[in-house]
């Protein structure tokens, strides 16, 4: 089975599945997933607003 990696959305607090999140944005080294467009314009118009490193997931250094 497929481990499912759960997400929350910072803007609206959605739990969403990054399968099936609209788009995952990273910022300063953590990823985080939008449920939908108007929560990625919100999340890109102040990114430091929204971004928190307990709600993103820190993205891993490309292995070599
Ligand atoms: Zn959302």
């Amino acid at each position: 089975m497929k481990k499912q990696t759960l997400y929350r959305d910072p803007v609206c607090g959605k739990r969403v599945n990054r399968q099936k999140a609209h788009i995952a944005v990273e910022y300063e080294g953590y990823v985080y997933c939008l449920c939908c467009p108007r929560c990625q314009q919100e999340f890109e118009g102040d990114p430091a607003k929204y971004a928190k490193k307990e709600l993103g997931h820190k993205v891993r250094k490309r292995e070599r």
